[in-house]
C-alpha cells in the first residue's frame, strides 16, 4: 500500500489570496470554509453574478472551463481570469470544497481510496477503481462516492453505519469528489466512466442535493456522464424511490437488500422497522416499470446468518419474475461484528441457487480488500478505536438479535457503537 497527500484540493481553494497591489487580509478558515462551492452554483446563476459584479459575462464560461476542465487546482490556474476578478470569486465562493485528499492505492494501482477533509473538519471517502479493458469490453473507471458524513441508517456489517450520523453533504461537496477524481485520471490520460453513490452516507436520506449533484453530473457541458452509468444505491428509503420514479431519469437503481424476510432485515439494515422489504421490492418494481432499467440488489454475505437455505428461498421468491439483477457481496470485516463473510464456495452455491430459480446473479469480488473495500473504513480509523466494552456488547446484542431474527422474531433494540 502506499500513501500520498494528493495536492489537487490542498486548501488553495479555500482561503483567499490577496492579489498583486492589494494589502494581505487574513480570512479565518472558519468563514472561507462556509462560502458556497463554485461547482454548485448553476451557470446562469454565475453569469448573473458576473454581470452583478461589472464583469462581462463570457467571464462565466471562463471560470467553467476552469471547473470542469480538469486542469485547474484553484482559481489561480484558471490563466484566463484577471487576478482581481480571482480574488473577487474568491471571497465569495470556493473551487474546491475538499481541503486535502489524502490517497491510498490497493489493490496494485487499480483501486485508490481518498479520505477527503471538508472546511469543518468532517471526513468523508470516495474510491475510484480501475478495469482494464477485456475482450470487446472498454476499459471502466467507476468513481465510488459519498452523500453523507456518516449515516444514520446504521447497518451492523457497515463502518459507516458504526460511524453514525455527521451530518449531509451539500451539493458541491458530492460533485467535488467526482472533480478531483477526474483531475487524478487525466494525469494519467484516462477519462471516468462511471459514479455509484456507494460510499458514506444514504443517498436518499439527502435527496435533493443527491439529486442536485446527479443532474450536474451528467450536464454535457459539466461532469457528462451518461446517466445509465450513474447508480444511486438506497438501503431502502420508499419516498425517495418513488420520487425518483416520478422522476423516472435512466439512472441505475441499487437497492441494498442484504435479506428478504423482515426480522433479519430489521437486524442488518434497520431502516427496514420504517419500509419494510416488500414495500421497497415493490416501490424498485415501479421504477423499474417507468423507466424500463433492471434494478440491481446488492447483498453481502454474512455466514451463518443470511446465506441459509431458508434465505434462499425467501430471496428467490421475492425476485422471481421481476426484471432483478442480484449483486452477491462477501462481507468485509470492517465492523465490530461478530461475523464473518460467507466463505466463497458457499457465496458460488448461493448463487446458483439463485440463477436457477430464474432470479440473474453476480458475483461482486471486494475491491480494495487490503485497505478495507466499504466505505467508511478510512473515516472509521481517523475516529479512533472505540472501547473494548462498548465492542463487547455490540457484539453480544448482534449475536442476540441475529439469534432472535434466525428464529423470526423480529426485535427492536437500539444499536450503533458508543465511542468517548
Ligand atoms: N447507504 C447506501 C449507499 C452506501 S452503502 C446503501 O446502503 O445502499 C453501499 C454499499 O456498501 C451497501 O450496499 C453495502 O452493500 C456495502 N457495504 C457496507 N458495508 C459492507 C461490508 N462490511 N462488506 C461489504 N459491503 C459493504
Ligand atoms: Fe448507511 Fe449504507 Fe452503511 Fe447501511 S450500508 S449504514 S445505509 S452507508
Amino acid at each position: 500500500m502506499t500513501r500520498r497527500m494528493d495536492g489537487d484540493g490542498d486548501g488553495r481553494g479555500g482561503a483567499p489570496s490577496a492579489g498583486p497591489g492589494h494589502d494581505a487580509v487574513a480570512v479565518p478558515a472558519s468563514v472561507t470554509s462556509l462560502l458556497p462551492g463554485l461547482s454548485e452554483i448553476e451557470p446562469g446563476d454565475l453569469r448573473a453574478w458576473m454581470i452583478e459584479a461589472g464583469q462581462p459575462a463570457y467571464r462565466a464560461a471562463q471560470v467553467a472551463d476552469g471547473l470542469w476542465g480538469e486542469k485547474a487546482a484553484s482559481l489561480a490556474d484558471v490563466r484566463t481570469l484577471p487576478a482581481t476578478l480571482g480574488d473577487r470569486l474568491e471571497a465569495t465562493f470556493r473551487f474546491d470544497t475538499l481541503l486535502a485528499t489524502d490517497v491510498r492505492d490497493a489493490d496494485d494501482g487499480r483501486t485508490e481510496r481518498a479520505l477527503h477533509l471538508l472546511g469543518d473538519g468532517a471526513s468523508i471517502e470516495s474510491v475510484l477503481m480501475h478495469y482494464p479493458a477485456r475482450g470487446e469490453r472498454r476499459e471502466r473507471n467507476t468513481l465510488c462516492i459519498s452523500s453523507q458524513a456518516g449515516c444514520a441508517v446504521g447497518c451492523p456489517f457497515c463502518a459507516t453505519g458504526e460511524l453514525g450520523f455527521g451530518r449531509d453533504l451539500e451539493v458541491a461537496e458530492i460533485v467535488d469528489q467526482v472533480r478531483a477524481a477526474t483531475r487524478r485520471l487525466a494525469a494519467r490520460g484516462r477519462r471516468l466512466t462511471n459514479v455509484v453513490f456507494m460510499g458514506m452516507g444514504e443517498p436518499f436520506l439527502n435527496i435533493d442535493r443527491v439529486l442536485a449533484a446527479a443532474a450536474i453530473l451528467t450536464d454535457p457541458a459539466r461532469i457528462g456522464l451518461g446517466a445509465r452509468h450513474l447508480t444511486l444505491s438506497t438501503s431502502g428509503v420508499v419516498p425517495g424511490i418513488r420520487r425518483l420514479t416520478r422522476m423516472a431519469p435512466q439512472y441505475t437503481l441499487a437497492v441494498s437488500l442484504h435479506a428478504a424476510r423482515d426480522p433479519l432485515r430489521d437486524v442488518l439494515v434497520p431502516l427496514n422497522r420504517r419500509w419494510p422489504v416488500a414495500q421497497v421490492v415493490a416501490a424498485a418494481s415501479e421504477y423499474q416499470a417507468a423507466t424500463g432499467r433492471r434494478v440491481s440488489y446488492e447483498y453481502v454475505m454474512i455466514e451463518g446468518v443470511n446465506d441459509t437455505p431458508a434465505d434462499l428461498a425467501a430471496l428467490a421468491d421475492l425476485l422471481r419474475g421481476r426484471r432483478a439483477h442480484v449483486n452477491l457481496i462477501p462481507m468485509n470485516d470492517v465492523a465490530h461484528t461478530p461475523w464473518r463473510a460467507t466463505p466463497a464456495e458457499r457465496v458460488e452455491a448461493f448463487a446458483v441457487g439463485l440463477q436457477s430459480a430464474g432470479v440473474g446473479t453476480t458475483v461482486r469480488r471486494n475491491r480494495g480488500r487490503e485497505v478495507g473495500a466499504a466505505c467508511g473504513q478510512l473515516a472509521a480509523e481517523r475516529a479512533g478505536e472505540p472501547p473494548a466494552g462498548a465492542v463487547a456488547r455490540r457484539r453480544a446484542l448482534l449475536v442476540e438479535e441475529s439469534a432472535r431474527a434466525l428464529r423470526g422474531e423480529r426485535s427492536a433494540a437500539p444499536r450503533g457503537i458508543e465511542r468517548p
